[in-house]
């Protein structure tokens, strides 16, 4: 970020409009008409807010198609026009889309209600981050993984009331964090217009410290964090190590909480295992609720697929490509929506048709990296099932034909499907030579070939283990 930025007052609106409209005459002489007229026309600039320019996007897919295609050049062309913007951020207002008559007509591109999204985004931030309109409880989807998490937010939400201070969310990256401290703030606000919450990443609120000090004006950098009925700080992890920051935090939360004010932290680990951060402060951290939100389930992710592809009705993408996608992207929701998101792109732009090939070939490096780890125990287990033998008896030094056959083509899938060596393998199988694995491999490689029977029985154990 950016050390110096030009106080608010001093960007007018008219100067950022003029800025606004070089920095698109700047993409429209580097990128071709269609690509200026597709993807760079439909956009506004809703503010230029500590350094960030937020523009919108009419739609939840060009906003996503932007970020992920040319975040890094739109970035540069307003760093040139205005060396105070170090950020920048897309969003969308297909929250207001609903009212606006353009987008019944699908031909015209809608254009985005620009005096709205000042207007909730001046409300939202007075000093905190703007709020992306999608990111609301009615957009999350819950399942066992995250049902913790969602239910402590929506009781914070909707009380006044503190039960819990601070609230702790933790997880690894892109399982919802941001997307449910986002939805406590727009539901909070709607239900009590008057309170005052804010929202911003822990690295924010360092810049702001920052910049305080900078103009010698701690004071009122202090009165108003501890002025705030709800202060939520994403991505904590920030500010470890960082000794002046860890300590202006902790006089903000400790004021906070003393009033009976909610706080509400996130991290990507517990209060527990937070580096870097002294141990007063992580003790006191885990005062109130931690809810971790654990890795997505299957089911939880189809539902998080069908509730989006059902957003983009223009687009048709079969249940079966869905389930595949919820099968084989296994890291992460923002992962998936990525996914989804490139399908969508692939669909409009070339105007095929959405089959399951076709998803392969698209998603190929996104499924290579999603690969899922299988575990020899979990090859033999699922082996003896299919087969419906016992686990023993495929461990066993039986040679009967109806275990001996199974017990290679586990043997098999492990070589396959593992990064174990035949040593390995064959301990594995109570202590078997690797000679032997290696000959189970030759033989079923052999049978593959003419045995239809067991080929299809191999190609079917592979589909469980998502291969
Ligand atoms: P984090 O802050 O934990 O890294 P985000 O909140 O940014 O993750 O989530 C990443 C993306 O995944 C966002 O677009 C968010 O809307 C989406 N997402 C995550 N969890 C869910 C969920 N349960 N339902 C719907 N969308 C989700
Ligand atoms: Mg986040």
């Amino acid at each position: 970020m950016n050390m110096v930025t030009a106080p608010q007052e001093e960007i007018m609106d008219t100067g950022m409009e003029a800025e606004w409209s070089r920095v698109r005459d700047r993409l429209k002489s580097e990128y071709d008409g269609s690509v200026f007229n597709s993807w760079f026309k439909p956009l506004a600039l809703v503010n230029i807010e500590d350094g960030c320019a937020v523009m919108a996007a009419p739609t939840r897919f060009m906003r996503n198609w932007l970020e992920s295609n040319y975040a890094d050049r739109v970035r540069s062309a307003w760093k040139s026009e205005n060396p105070s913007v170090s950020d920048i951020s897309f969003i969308v207002l297909s929250a207001f889309a609903k009212n606006n008559p353009v987008e019944a007509d699908s031909g015209a591109v809608p254009q985005p209600d620009i005096q709205k999204a000042k207007i909730i985004t001046e409300k939202t931030s007075e000093f905190g981050a703007p709020l992306d309109p999608r990111f609301t409880f009615e957009s999350f989807v819950v399942g066992k993984s995250n049902e913790l998490a969602y239910a402590a937010a929506r009781r914070v939400a909707e009380n006044k009331e503190v039960h819990f201070n601070p609230l702790f969310l933790h997880s690894g990256v892109g399982l919802g964090k941001t997307h449910l401290m986002h939805a406590i703030a727009w539901a909070n606000r709607e239900r009590f217009p008057d309170r005052r919450v804010v929202y911003l990443s822990a690295e924010q609120f360092m810049y702001q410290f920052i910049t305080s000090i900078r103009y010698k004006d701690t004071m009122s950098f202090k009165q108003k964090f501890r002025s705030v009925d709800l202060l939520m700080i994403d991505d904590l992890q920030f500010i470890a190590n960082k000794q002046s920051t860890q300590e202006e935090f902790f006089h903000t939360f400790n004021a906070l909480i003393d009033h009976s004010r909610q706080v509400i932290i996130s991290a990507d680990r517990s209060p527990t295992d937070m580096e870097g951060i002294e141990e007063r402060i992580r003790s006191r951290l885990g005062w109130g609720l931690v809810a971790d939100i654990h890795p997505t389930e299957y089911e939880l992710r189809l539902g998080i697929l069908q509730q989006k592809a059902n957003k983009v009705p223009e687009v048709d993408i079969s249940l079966s490509v869905l389930e595949f996608l919820a099968r084989r992207i296994t890291s992460n929701v923002r992962e998936l929506e990525g996914a989804l998101n490139r399908m969508i792109a692939h669909a409009t732009l070339i105007g095929r048709e959405v089959t399951l090939e076709m998803t392969q070939e698209v998603l190929q490096d996104l499924l290579r990296a999603n690969v899922r780890r299988v575990s020899i125990d979990e090859i033999q287990r699922r082996v003896a099932e299919y087969f419906n033998i016992r686990l023993s008896d495929l461990l066993s030094s039986r040679r009967a034909r109806q275990v001996a056959r199974p017990r290679q083509v586990a043997m098999y899938l492990s070589k396959q499907l593992t990064a174990k060596s035949l040593p390995v393998i064959g301990r594995k199988f109570g202590g078997r030579d690797h000679t032997t694995v290696m000959h189970a491999v030759k033989r079923i490689d052999e049978l593959r070939q003419t045995d239809s029977v067991l080929e299809e029985d191999i190609q079917h154990l592979e589909r469980i283990f998502g291969t």
